[in-house]
């Protein structure tokens, strides 16, 4: 069934209007910066397949894209390299643990399982093809701007404050190196990982991401191909795994859609074929995941009738 403009743009509303009343939940704390971000921000946004962009609240806030850049960093992989390296070398399993689990990788031989966990995204970091550093990180930021639509630049006071209290996701680098799970210097995909996080984005970025992936890899707002159609169903398979880390079979039963969380408050969700949302508020509860952003997304999915599994 096809979306028409009015239906989106009713359930963005009655999304942001379920997302205003979902109380409860704290601003990430552990990286100083995030904590400081005003609590009561919040937004909603869809972009449809063919560019229609619906959005309420803040969305033109820039907030940290923390875990969501994850999935950017995958695909350039995946392109680079095929799924099946990513698959065999980092993984598409659930862990079962919170996403900065020391736990997950002392039980699996200090492999990371999946690349939307910070073990695995830091390897994704590292299998990434690059002569240094400075190209690791520009191809990755080129790509994060591909495909938001429009330019994302690091936020140095966001980095700062990551690279300077990271000495955990430190911990999994070497870790991961220990077993030869890293592609690069450990330190260098740290580095890299740990600045792909502290980039800006808007909500609409964020769905246009999202509808990148719902549009089978073509950016509907630029209409450039961003990724492989073959490899957006893989990358979606990621996203059901272990999108929302251990709350990702809950999101299945509530949403039915492939998404992604970050400690930023952003969450990004795809109907494939049909659309991409977008969702974001600070405040997270205690898996990590912004508690107002899936009271919007569960709430669109919905009144849209998007769910895959419901069909
Ligand atoms: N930069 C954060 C970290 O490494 C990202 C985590 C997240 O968004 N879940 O801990």
């Amino acid at each position: 069934m096809t979306l028409t403009d009015d239906a989106i743009k009713a359930a963005v509303e009655a999304g942001y209007a379920a997302a205003l009343k979902a109380s409860g939940g704290a601003n990430a704390d552990y990286i100083p910066y995030l904590a400081k971000v005003p609590s009561t921000l919040c937004a909603v946004c869809a972009v449809t397949p063919d560019g229609k962009v619906f959005a309420a609240g803040d969305s033109t806030y820039g907030f940290a894209f923390e875990s969501i850049s994850k999935i950017v960093t995958m695909a350039l992989a995946m392109e680079q390299s095929g799924a099946e390296a990513v698959r065999s070398k980092i993984g598409a399993r659930p862990t079962g643990l919170p996403f900065n689990s020391v736990m997950a990788l002392e039980l699996h031989g200090d492999a990371p399982l999946s690349p939307l966990v910070n073990a695995g995204a830091i390897a994704s970091a590292s299998l990434v093809k690059a002569k240094d550093v400075e190209d690791r990180w520009n191809q990755i930021l080129a790509f994060q701007s591909k495909f938001a639509g429009s330019a994302v630049s690091l936020s140095a006071e966001v980095n700062q404050s990551e690279q300077t209290t990271n000495l955990h996701n430190r911990a999994i680098a070497w870790l991961l190196a220990s077993a030869g799970n890293t592609f690069c210097d450990p330190m260098e995909a740290l580095d890299v990982y740990t600045r792909q996080c502290s980039t800006l984005v808007t909500c609409v970025q964020l769905a246009t991401v999202a509808a990148t992936l719902a549009n089978r890899g073509v950016n509907p707002i630029t209409k450039e191909r961003v990724v492989s159609a073959e490899n957006v169903g893989h990358i979606l398979a990621e996203m059901t795994m272990e999108g929302l880390y251990d709350a990702s079979g809950d999101w299945a039963y509530e949403v039915g859609l492939p998404g992604k969380s970050g400690v930023g408050g952003g969450i990004l969700s795809v109907a494939p074929g049909r659309l991409g949302i977008a969702a974001f508020a600070p405040p997270l509860d205690e898996v990590g995941n912004s508690v107002r952003a899936q009271a919007a997304l569960t709430l669109i999915s919905q009144q849209l009738g998007l769910n895959l599994y419901a069909a």
